[in-house]
This record gives structure tokens, sequence and C-alpha cells, in this order.
């Protein structure tokens, strides 16, 4: 599973930061870190944490899980 955060979007508000803070990380004010593969267990963080998002910043992709094949979090990722 994996997710992008767009920069352009992201205001550094950190509510990802907060509840999903093994997979986001702020450096200083305004620069956010993630990791763009996260596993199983990490899911029901990420997705509380795309939801929180107020600018609706961070994607997340499961296509390469079987299952679901679809992109969840908000729109897909153009350009
Ligand atoms: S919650 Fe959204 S706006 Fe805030 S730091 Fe995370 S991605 Fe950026």
């Amino acid at each position: 599973m994996r997710l992008v955060v767009d920069l352009n979007r992201c205001q550094g508000f950190a509510q990802c930061v907060f509840l999903a803070p093994d997979v986001f990380a702020l450096h200083g004010e305004e620069a956010l870190l993630f990791s763009p593969r996260f596993d199983e267990e990490q899911r029901d963080q990420v997705e509380k944490a795309a939801a929180a998002c107020p600018v609706q910043a961070i994607l997340v992709d499961y296509s390469d899980e079987p299952t679901r094949g679809v992109t969840r979090g908000g729109e897909p990722h153009v350009g």
C-alpha cells in the first residue's frame, strides 16, 4: 500500500503526524516527511490521517492490494 502527499496542498497542519506518527513527521515548521509505503498494521492510522487532513492532501493507493484496486482518500493524483 502506498501513499502520496500533495505538497502543493499541504498546509503543515500536522494532524497526520499526530494520527500516524510512524508514517508522517514534521521537520521544522513546514517540511512534511512521509513514508510512501506502509503496512497493513499502519492502515488504520493512515486512513484516519487521510480523513483528518483539512486540505485532503493525502492520497492513498491500494492498487497493489488484490481485493481493492481502487484509489481511496481523495482524488487520484494527477500531474
Ligand atoms: S494533515 Fe494534511 S495539511 Fe496537515 S501536514 Fe498532514 S498532509 Fe499536510
